[in-house]
């Protein structure tokens, strides 16, 4: 708790800072960012991001040799993946009813002249599904590629379930290898609070002011999109399937979120997030460690919300109609958008490229809401990993409460 006040003064003094510059100093900006802002930024997030492939590693292989039976997996596989279609659906219909309500194209005057911008091509997501079994797992890890890293993982920690006995050598080696990058994750967030002032104060300094206001709308309807699935979404997910208080969830949970908010990234965010699950929520590890680097990888629904919204927004920019077959192809290709989205920053906005030309939109218009993805990126992502960890607690829930039924059918 002391570290997650840290994070937050630093949080508002970087938000200071980068205001401060952008409004006195724009020149000195530019020297503090390249010197100290953008260095002491990536300290933090090289640091994180680490950690993250070897404990991605090494807790999936825990978690799942610990599953004594192996229909557990498929169980928990299941309720995770069934819950994270289900959230990002109900996050895309409450984006577009708020971008309907709220109307952020309408009136107001947009330069899509200025729409020159070069945006690249999204990955094709039927290949992004299918490189989840990896032709080469050293290849996937030099690269970071979550999917084929987990499918992988899951493989060694069932083989290491079925061999029992034979394998107790690597189990230990693996349990130890856990418990070091559990220990270096807790090293490393001890300069989370320098990492989040300069992460901020880097961003917001960037940031132009007068798109800002032009953006007003887009940024509000964006906002309380993310605010009313968080409440709604996930604050019932807790109170209700995981019968747990959804203000103690959120606070316990928050060191994570304030991470997410100054990284950007859910994959960075990935080893604080899961500590935090353990540790704060007692999350077990193999819910925890499986059900949230799969999240991370696939269930964006702070991505998603902005890509109905930006979708909206841009049909109302360019004034053309969507019927309501549009919409649902927005949702069909907003979900697999949000699933091939890469955990890094910036990554939903090229994803958006997929879903605007599944209905007739012009690409062009990502150009519009580019200069103010940032500062929404920051806040999907926090949203992107509560998705997750709100998941996690549904699944602890319920396998507990598996394992009493089967305690009491045994009396
Ligand atoms: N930055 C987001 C994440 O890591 C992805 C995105 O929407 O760009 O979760």
């Amino acid at each position: 708790m002391k570290l997650t006040k840290h994070i937050i003064i630093a949080l508002i003094l970087g938000l200071i800072t980068g205001l401060g510059f952008n409004i006195f100093a724009p020149e000195a900006f530019k020297f503090a960012d390249n010197y100290i802002l953008v260095p002491v930024g990536s300290v933090f997030l090289n640091s994180i991001t680490m950690l993250v492939v070897p404990l991605v590693f090494f807790s999936i292989i825990l978690g799942t040799a610990g599953l004594s039976d192996p229909k557990k997996l498929g169980r928990i596989g299941g309720k995770t993946v069934g819950y994270f279609l289900i959230t990002t659906t109900l996050a895309l219909a409450i984006g577009l009813s708020v971008a309907y309500i709220i109307q952020p194209g309408a009136g107001g005057s947009f330069e899509t002249e200025a729409a020159n911008i070069e945006v690249g091509d999204p990955p094709p997501v039927m290949e992004t599904l299918l490189n989840i079994i990896p032709k080469n797992p050293i290849d996937s890890m030099a690269n970071g590629d979550m999917l084929p890293i987990i499918t992988f993982a899951v493989l060694i920690g069932f083989a290491m379930a079925r061999l029992g006995d034979k394998t107790k050598g690597v189990l230990k080696l693996v349990e130890q290898g856990n418990e070091i990058m559990m220990y270096l994750v807790g090293l490393v967030m001890r300069i989370a609070p320098y990492g989040a002032f300069a992460l901020i104060a880097s961003a917001i300094g960037k940031l132009g002011f007068s798109a800002l206001q032009a953006m007003f709308l887009y940024m509000i309807s964006i906002f309380v999109a993310l605010f009313l699935h968080t409440v709604l979404v996930y604050g019932s997910t807790v109170a209700i399937l995981g019968k747990r208080n959804p203000i103690e969830f959120f606070k316990q949970f928050s060191p994570a979120m304030f991470v997410a908010f100054s990284t950007s990234s859910s994959n960075a965010t990935l080893p604080v997030a899961m500590q935090t699950a353990q540790e704060n929520l007692k999350i077990s590890k193999s819910v925890s460690s499986f059900v949230q680097p799969l999240g991370a990888t696939i269930n964006m629904d702070g991505t998603a919300i902005m890509q109905a919204v930006a979708t909206i927004f841009i049909a109302q920019v360019y004034m053309i109609d969507l019927t309501f077959t549009d919409l649902l192809i927005v949702i069909l290709t907003a979900t697999l958008a949000s699933i091939g989205t890469a955990g890094v920053p910036g990554v939903g906005i090229i994803m958006l490229t997929m879903v605007l030309t599944s209905v007739g939109l012009p690409v062009e218009g990502i150009a519009l809401v580019l200069a103010v993805d940032r500062i929404l990126d920051m806040t999907r992502t926090a949203v992107n990993i509560t998705g997750d960890a709100a998941c996690a607690v549904m699944v602890q829930k319920s396998e507990d409460k598996h394992y009493e039924n089967q305690e009491t059918n045994k009396m």
